[in-house]
């Protein structure tokens, strides 16, 4: 269940038990694992500029019912909302690139169980979700990813697969760029090249949702048409950004089949060379 996690965030587990025991809890609940990360990554409160760790246990004490403490080694399961907590945690380092499971995530799936004790005391600490993932996604940039991945190990992640392969100056992460290859050449598209404009597009007036069905705008009553509404796409491999640009031809030109597009530089190292990932996997590092 734990192989994912960096070494931080096992201890934070660890340290979590540790906090339930002491509180003679049947049970890991959020506010342990809460304890057990600050605990263990101090840093983290730099996302907590109203409040300390002082605070934070003050505010379990009193949430706390006075029991007699549980002996550590007693093996304490985790409770319904600390088990959602450590699936967020997981879907959070999933969107945000990450291989590993680390204390920032751990951090971000309490919040994301809104109902609970620690997200409370989060949200009374100043915590903003949508702040810290956005560091998060700077730090992965700065990182370049792979440093991130490196550390991966488990099962299910051989040697080439934990690879890196650099796709528009950044290593991006081989097998789930090899994953979106992959799914490109499940059907028999043809690609071909165009520069990326503006596309027109039809707005359900009492919804605000975008159609690419122009003929709806025929329902002038309850259809609105966005000349050049449409103002960019993402490369289907590398998430590049696509989008009107006659200058800057990487952004500005790209391979459609019509609905997804590929970058040039997608359509070049992955789409022309059938065998980039069955040969020898030489870009790959
Ligand atoms: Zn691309």
């Amino acid at each position: 269940m734990f192989e994912r996690y960096t070494e931080k965030a096992r201890r934070v587990i660890f340290f979590s038990r540790y906090e339930a025991s002491h509180y003679g809890s049947p049970e890991i609940d959020t506010e342990h694992l809460l304890l057990g990360l600050i605990r263990e990554h101090k840093t983290l409160y730099r996302w907590l500029p109203k409040t300390d760790l002082k605070t934070i246990r003050q505010r379990v004490d009193e949430h706390s019912p006075m029991r007699m403490s549980i002996p550590t080694n007693v093996d304490l399961p985790l409770s319904g909302d600390a088990r959602r907590v450590l699936k967020y945690a997981a879907d959070e380092a999933d969107r945000l690139s990450y291989r590993n499971i680390g204390t920032e995530h751990l951090f971000l799936g309490l919040l994301d169980e809104e109902g609970c004790f620690a997200a409370m005391l989060l949200r009374e600490g100043g915590a903003d979700a949508a702040n810290i993932r956005l560091e998060l996604v700077e730090i992965a940039k700065q990182q370049s990813m792979p440093g991130i991945h490196k550390s991966i190990g488990g099962p299910g992640y051989g040697a080439a697969s934990g690879g890196t392969i650099e796709i528009h100056g950044v290593p991006r992460n081989a097998e789930r760029i090899r994953e979106a290859v992959q799914r490109c050449r499940m059907y028999n598209y043809h690609w071909d090249k165009r520069s990326w404009t503006n596309v027109d597009i039809v707005i359900a007036r009492r919804t605000g949702k975008v159609s690419f069905n122009l003929r709806l705008a025929d329902d002038t009553e309850n259809f609105d048409l966005v000349k050049g509404g449409w103002k960019k796409d993402h490369c289907f491999v590398c998430r590049w950004e696509l989008f009107e640009s006659p200058n800057e031809t990487d952004h500005g030109t790209g391979y459609t089949n019509g609905h997804d597009w590929l970058c040039t530089e997608c359509y070049t190292k992955f789409w022309e060379r059938p065998d980039f990932f069955s040969s020898s996997y030489s870009d790959i590092t």
